[in-house]
């Protein structure tokens, strides 16, 4: 009797986690009830109990674990280059960029860590290496819904070996890429949005980074302002939109040319994100930004001095998990 009793315990146990392995504990323990002339009816009634069981238990071990009313932001430390993966409150899934390829076994590793199979929006914001490199290896490693990436039919391309690269990993996949400009509504789920506020549909800019994709998440009273490597001309373009936000990956690894004093005076961020390498050839992130920043009293992290960060919101407000 024991047996059976721990045999169901055990049940219930794999029930969070493992459906075959909570099955066979059942069915043991009803096998070994001691009444021989009940074990049939009891295996027959015991079928559908168990089953019913499981259903109520998959179903609440579901909304405990993603309708926890958490957004989980987390800025990949990919030495120089950006990669952040938000984790919404209904489960959906976004990476932003995927650093450069040296660093994409990180962000698989960080998405695994989360265990995460499936990206349901990927985002490229421009075509360069530190945000572009390790796409191909993600992309291959992980089921992929949707390829989103900026418009820039305004552009002259010249030959980019990295765009090249990740177009032929995502026919290989059969991923459709889809172009985003200004007010697309990228995702959207229960209380949250992801909106693109950069660039605007045929903008002309000399420099490839300003088309990067500027996309403003917005959970409950709180947001998010993701800007790839954009700098002070498309800044300046959307200085008339709601800027407002908690937290801002300061833009371009924090160099000089992003980041005026305008767009942030706009975005009035509270937390400002730098990915940025250590000991990086271009001394980044430059010391007026730094200086901007801490003017306007926000608080500055660094993936070269914290490695990975990552910040929450509850939809009220945010929390850096230490
Ligand atoms: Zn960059």
């Amino acid at each position: 009797m024991l047996l059976t009793i721990g045999l169901a315990a055990a049940g219930i146990y794999f029930s969070a986690s493992n459906t075959v392995a909570a099955l066979i504990c059942f069915f043991a323990a009803v096998w070994l009830l001691p009444l021989k002339l009940t074990r049939y009816i009891l295996t027959v009634k015991s079928i559908a109990a168990i089953l019913l069981f499981l259903l109520i238990a998959k179903e609440q071990i579901y909304h405990q674990s993603s309708d926890n009313g958490l957004m989980t932001v987390t800025f990949i430390d990919v030495g120089q280059g950006d990669s952040t993966l938000i984790q919404f409150p209904d489960g959906k899934t976004m990476l932003i960029d995927a650093g450069t390829a040296d660093y994409s076994a990180s962000v698989a590793n960080t998405l695994k860590e989360n265990h995460i199979h499936t990206i349901d929006y990927l985002v490229g914001t421009h075509p360069h290496a530190d945000h572009i490199g390790g796409m191909p290896a993600i992309i291959s490693a992980f089921t992929v819904k949707t390829y989103i990436q900026p418009e820039m039919s305004g552009f002259i391309q010249e030959n980019n070996y990295f765009a090249d690269r990740l177009n032929t990993a995502l026919k290989q996949a059969g991923i459709q890429a889809f172009t985003a400009s200004f007010s697309d509504e990228i995702a959207s789920g229960d209380g949250w949005t992801a909106e693109v506020l950069s660039p605007r549909k045929n903008a002309v800019f000399e420099d490839l980074n300003d088309y990067s994709l500027i996309i403003k998440v917005t959970y409950g009273k709180t947001a998010f302002m993701f800007t790839g490597d954009a700098g002070y001309n498309a800044e300046l373009e959307i200085l008339d939109e709601d800027l407002s936000c908690d937290v801002l990956k300061v833009g371009h690894h924090g160099s000089f040319g992003s980041t005026c004093t305008a767009f942030l005076a706009q975005t009035d961020p509270s937390i400002g994100v730098i990915s940025v390498g250590k000991e990086n050839e271009n001394n980044l992130p430059n010391d007026y930004v730094l200086q901007r920043l801490t003017e306007e009293g926000i608080r500055i992290l660094r993936t070269d001095e914290s490695g990975t960060i990552v910040i929450q919101s509850d939809g009220n407000e945010v929390k850096v998990i230490e």
